[in-house]
């Protein structure tokens, strides 16, 4: 049964909850072939593209105290900083030089960087790059905030929902953090016309294989254009220390069902995967991702921004890790572009419609 799913699924078709759900619980069996539906999926999207993000963690300051993350408020233990302005738009002219076209500012909720500063330094990387994109992933802020930043020239917001399940979202934020808040977020983000990402931790304390069925619905409905997930792993200082991680081998799977069922999606091979298995980047474009996100952050505050433990690349200069995954991303048969990738929208863009073009050259 599950074959025929996967096999609906490849084709278009909306999948029930229970359907995804067997599709995962059959995930061993089926790994393989849903791996190269995705790819082929996203080879006529995309072709053979990997489009790279220049991370800049600008700000390791927060004032929520998520019982997951390693620079939650509440840590005494990290050393904080925050990059100036200027010191942001350095960073984003080594990143250009090295060939960056999108450069994505993430950061915990800091509320030194108000609107002011912050459309400020939009407006800046703007006009010094305006050939690039700029994406944003500084957590929840108001309608009006979300919607300044847009008008200073942000393209894209990445905001992960962390879990579809309002439940077992309360078991993973203290009670001042709503779920239904995040999701008004994300729709309001999306209604304000940026790019938007959603997406979730896999294998975070409590999740359930029903709660994974579940999101991949949730993302049908949400027609988000990036989606973002990695595995939960944990950081030491935190409530949950002790919590088992998740796994590479879920993850990709759920990147393959992603791509199936979102085919023009902008998928990343995230860096918690590659700090769970030494070759979670490679498996992840092999099952259908097609984003990177290389660190930008200045040498001095890489270790510094530590969301889990064992974090990858923290020593690394953003050249010498742009040469380290240029080699990894040959061996899987793709290649790493320079340009915005922006996310292909079938909806205004009549070759973006894989389904249509699938069918067209079928036979
Ligand atoms: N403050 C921003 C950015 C958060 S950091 C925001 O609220 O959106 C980006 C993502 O890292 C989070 O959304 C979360 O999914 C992930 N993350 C945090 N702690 C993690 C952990 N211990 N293991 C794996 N991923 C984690």
């Amino acid at each position: 049964m599950y074959r025929e799913f996967l096999r609906k699924l490849a084709a278009g078709e909306a999948l029930d909850k229970e359907a995804y759900l067997s599709l995962i619980e059959n995930r061993d069996v089926i790994r393989d072939e849903a791996a190269s539906l995705a790819c082929n999926l996203r080879r006529r999207v995309y072709g053979d593209k990997i489009f790279i993000r220049g991370l800049i963690e600008f700000t390791n300051y927060c004032k929520n105290q998520c019982y997951y993350c390693g620079i939650r408020a509440g840590n005494p233990h990290v050393e904080r900083y925050r990059l100036m302005p200027d010191e942001i738009l350095s960073c984003a002219a080594t990143g250009y030089e090295l060939g960056f076209r999108t450069f994505v500012l993430q950061g915990g909720e800091d509320p030194y960087y108000t609107d002011e500063i912050l459309t400020g330094i939009v407006r800046d990387i703007k006009a010094a790059h305006p050939d690039c994109a700029l994406t944003l992933s500084i957590g929840e802020r108001s309608y009006e905030s979300y919607r300044k930043l847009k008008e200073a020239g942000a393209d894209r917001y990445l905001l992960r929902h962390e879990t579809v399940n309002p439940k077992h979202y309360a078991t993973l934020h203290p009670a001042s953090m709503e779920w239904e808040h995040r999701i008004q977020c994300l729709r309001q983000l999306k209604e304000l016309g940026y790019q938007t990402g959603a997406g979730f931790m896999v294998g975070s304390p409590g999740q359930t294989m029903e709660d994974l069925a579940d999101e991949m619905i949730f993302l049908r409905e949400l027609q988000p254009q990036m989606v973002g997930i990695g595995p939960f792993i944990p950081h030491q200082d935190t409530p949950f220390a002790k919590e088992a991680a998740g796994s590479a081998e879920l993850t990709t799977f759920l990147l393959s069902l992603i791509r199936l069922t979102l085919p023009n999606v902008l998928l990343p091979a995230t860096t918690a995967l590659g700090t769970i298995d030494p070759m979670g980047r490679e498996k992840g474009i092999l099952a259908g991702a097609n984003v990177l996100m290389p660190n930008l952050s200045p040498a001095d505050v890489r270790d510094k921004y530590l969301l889990y433990d064992n974090k990858i690349c923290t020593g690394d200069e953003a050249a010498a890790c742009i040469a380290c995954l240029k080699m990894r991303v040959e061996k899987t048969g793709c290649r790493i572009v320079t340009e915005r990738g922006d996310f292909c929208d079938a909806s205004k863009d009549a070759s973006c419609n894989t389904r249509s073009f699938a069918g067209a050259n079928s036979g």
